[in-house]
């Protein structure tokens, strides 16, 4: 019973988003729509800009869509253990030349051992993705973001990430990890939602700190596996 009334309760969350995502799309291909007008048109202009802003609006879209199935297919995931630390390197590889343009270094200060977890490695990959890319998000004049890792407790390990931006306010801290609350020009407002997500579904927790004008710290657990 108990069961079934949080399934209903997830497609009426995943019925909202939708209608919610349907709307975020309809932007960008109303931009998409009279770009296309113009160069049917034969309009004269500096195209480079067009072409860069009809990029950045397919790029938006695909970013919604990506972060939507996320949250919406009733996906088979294939759990393994894995070594943490390894899946946390890939990540920093990933966004390593995005940091170098954005004069940020990565500091990472990882335990020697091991931490092992039963994970969907591509899955928590995305969640180290969403955290750390809003952490770069924040520091426009670049800066220093920390990745640390640690075991807390007999249970868990903790990644931290650590960043130097803005800060939340307290206020604001409520409100993360709900659908389409942002305060981006460009955000989607997703990110948070489908981490929060993913370390619920490894049986974990994100933790915030934040410090108006000094920095954010997210804190992720997950349990250990031996
Ligand atoms: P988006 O990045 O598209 O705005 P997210 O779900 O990733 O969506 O983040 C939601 C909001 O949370 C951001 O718009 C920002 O206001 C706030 N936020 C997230 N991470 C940080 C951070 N490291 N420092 C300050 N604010 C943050
Ligand atoms: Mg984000």
């Amino acid at each position: 019973m108990q069961e079934q009334i949080r399934k209903s309760d997830t497609l009426n969350v995943v019925g909202e988003l939708a209608a919610g995502i349907a709307h975020e799309i309809r932007n960008p291909m109303t931009a998409l729509k009279g770009f296309i007008q113009l160069l049917e048109d034969g309009v004269k202009g500096d195209f480079s800009t067009y072409f860069h802003v009809i990029t950045s609006e397919i790029k938006r879209i695909e970013t919604i869509i990506t972060e939507f199935l996320v949250l919406a297919k009733p996906q088979a995931l294939k759990f393994f253990k894995q070594d943490v630390h390894t899946i946390l390197k890939e990540t920093l590889e990933l966004l390593a030349a995005q940091a170098l343009l954005e004069n940020i270094q990565f500091e990472t200060n990882f335990e020697e051992e091991e931490f092992t977890v039963f994970c969907e490695a591509n899955q928590l990959k995305q969640v180290f993705i969403n955290i750390i890319k809003n952490a770069l998000e924040v520091m426009p004049d670049g800066g220093s973001v920390r990745i640390k890792t640690r075991r807390f407790s007999e249970k868990y390990v903790c990644i931290s990430i650590i960043d130097q931006g803005m800060g939340i306010s307290t206020e604001m801290l409520k409100k993360l990890g709900e659908p389409f609350y942002t305060t981006k020009d460009r955000g989607t407002g997703l990110g948070l939602m489908v981490s929060y997500k993913i370390i619920e579904e490894h049986k974990g927790y994100i933790e915030v700190e934040s410090k108006v004008e000094k920095g954010t710290s997210f804190h992720i657990y997950l349990p250990f596996e031996s």
